[in-house]
Order: structure tokens, then sequence, then C-alpha cells
């Protein structure tokens, strides 16, 4: 990388004439710089791709192929990088001079070649190009930093897991991708039971530990790729397993209570002699074309609130009519005002 004007440059020299080159590449010796050679627009290219130099000074007019064609092949073949490109020609016309700028060259010199000019032009040239090449690295630095900044914008900041946003945006991705395979999307909707109770006994600080070990638990369950544990807000958390059954996702929300239970997080309402529980709603379907993110959380939203009516400190799921993976008639056939306890545990 170039990081001043006197540093030496690596020059890609191309003209199909022995002399020419040996002329300027002896004037281009005496200034310090390196050159590399070619003889015609192929050899040009092929060098430029090895070698990486600097800067190309091209002839115009060469068999074959001509130097504008050389120009536009270096141009293509690496779009995100600019090295300068001067065109060295005998031909004096107006025209000639916008082809060579249209084919993708910076300059252009008229043979011969005044050394003076030359190394003014080179100098030009080295400092238009140290000033892309900071540009290119500031652009670099911003594009990780935006990297960072979305990153930081999906997740929440309190117990590390992604948040509302990050939510919507993965669970627009899961369903287009469960409707176009054709295959089950499960979310869970769950909450801490009994949480303002919680805060309003041991304090918001301490509750916020709680949410914390509750997340990172969570987290912890998710261990398929493509599942993912999310803050709802509050004390809501939501699990998505993407290709996952109703009778997985049930066998999933058993194994999480089971380690809930086990986490043993004391609940302070109770003098400590209740453990921090949740309860959870399951919604499970494979997409068709209506079906929608709301209907899926709100199904969920619908299963917890179930849940929460049957005492809590369980997972409750009611098939939607999408959902064709089970035949688990109970659970549809749920009625919430008879509270009857089909499918629950
Ligand atoms: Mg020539």
């Amino acid at each position: 990388m170039l990081t001043s004007e006197s540093s030496v440059l690596k020059i890609l020299l191309v003209d199909d004439s022995a002399s020419h080159r040996m002329v300027l590449a002896a004037e281009l010796d005496a200034m310090g710089h390196d050159t590399v050679e070619a003889d015609c627009a192929e050899d040009a290219l092929r060098l430029y791709k090895l070698e990486r130099p600097d800067i190309v000074l091209m002839d115009v007019e060469m068999p074959g192929h001509n130097g504008h064609w050389a120009a536009h092949q270096i141009r293509l073949s690496d779009p995100e990088a600019w090295t300068p490109i001067i065109f060295l020609s005998g031909l004096a016309r107006d025209d000639d001079l916008a082809a060579g700028i249209d084919a993708g060259g910076d300059d252009y010199l008229f043979k011969p070649v005044s050394p003076v000019v030359l190394q003014a032009k080179l100098r030009a040239m080295q400092r238009l190009r140290a000033l892309s090449q900071q540009l290119l690295t500031l652009t670099d630095q911003l594009r990780a930093s935006n990297a960072d900044l979305q990153e930081l914008s999906l997740r929440d900041p309190l117990t590390g897991l992604t948040n509302r946003r990050g939510l919507d945006i993965r669970l627009d991705e899961e369903l287009r991708a469960a409707r176009r395979e054709k295959l089950p999307l499960t979310v869970l909707l769950l909450d801490v039971d009994n949480f303002k109770l919680y805060n309003d006994t041991a304090g918001h600080l301490q509750g916020d530990d709680c949410l914390r070990r509750i997340g990172q638990l969570l987290a912890g369950t998710c261990r398929r790729p493509r599942d993912l544990a999310a803050r709802f807000g509050g004390e809501e958390f939501v699990i998505l397993l993407p290709g996952t059954s109703h009778s997985g996702a049930m066998l999933f929300a058993k194994a999480l209570r089971r380690t809930v239970h086990q986490l043993a997080l004391p609940h302070p309402a109770h003098g400590g002699e209740r453990c921090v529980t949740i309860s959870g709603g399951i919604s499970t379907a494979v997409p068709d074309g209506n079906s929608t993110i709301e209907s899926l959380l709100s199904r969920a939203d619908a299963a917890l609130y179930t849940a929460k009516s049957l005492g809590r400190d369980r997972f409750f799921c009611f098939e939607t009519q999408t959902d064709t993976t089970t035949g688990v008639a109970e659970a549809a056939n749920y009625d919430r005002d008879k509270g009857s306890s089909a499918d629950l545990f």
C-alpha cells in the first residue's frame, strides 16, 4: 500500500515496441521505481493480476487487442480497487484521449514522453492513489462499525438475547423458509410466573438478575443452529424452533420446564420456599399463504394465557388449522371455559 508520495512504485509498462519499453524502463529505473514489462494487451492483463502494480503505463496501439481493451479488462477484473492507468500514445486527437478515459484510463501522455512530465504525472497519480486507499480503508472501517451497530441494535442489553426487533426479522425469515420447505415452525411464548410479585418483593435489580439467569438458561437450550431464544419484552421470552413438529415442541417444553426447576432460583415472594417457574404457550404450524407472524404469536399467546389460567408452571398447546404434523385431538378440542386438562403437563 502506498503511504507517501516518495515510495517506490511498481509500474506495469505495456508497449509492443521493445525500444520504447527500453527507453521508458530506463527512465523509470532512474526515478527509483520498479518496472514490470508486457508487450501486448493480453500479457498486460495477466501481469496486472499477477503483479498487482501501483500504476499502469499503457500503450494504445498494439497488434491484436489495443490498450483501451486492456484498460477495460483491468477495470472489469478489479472493480473494487483503483489502480491508475496512464495511456501512452502517438495519437494526438481529442477523440483518442476521450476514448482512453472512457475505457477506464485516468490520464494520457503523448509520445515521445518527456521524463519531467512523466515524473510529474506519476507523482500526481501516486497522491490520488494514496487518497483512494485511505478512502477504501475508511469505507472498510465504516462497514465494520455498521455491522457492529446492526448487531447491537438487534440485541437485548440485559439478557444478551436477540431483542424484539431481531426476533421479528428472524420470524419473518423462518416463516418464509417453513412455507417454502413445507416444514413445521414452532413458536414458544413464555414468561416468568409471578414476576411482578418478584420485583415488588426483591426489587428491580434482583428482578433483572432473575431475567438474566432465565435468559442464559433459554440460550443454552437452543442447540441447533437455527433455534433462537429472544426477549419478547418485560419478563416474556420467545423460543423459535424451525423444523420442529408439535410433538418435538412438547418434548422440548418438558425439558425446558425441568431445567428451570433444576436451576432452583428462589422466588422471594414465598420466603424462599418456592422457586421461580415459567409458563408457556406453544404454537406449531406448517405455514400456508395465510399464516402470519401475528397469527403464530397470537396463537402462542392464547396458549400461554391458558397455561396461566390452569395454574402456571406448565406449557400448553392447541393445534392451529394449518398444523398438519400431529393428530392431537384433545389439544384441538380443549375448551378453555371448561378447563380441560388435555395436553397439559
Ligand atoms: Mg504501439
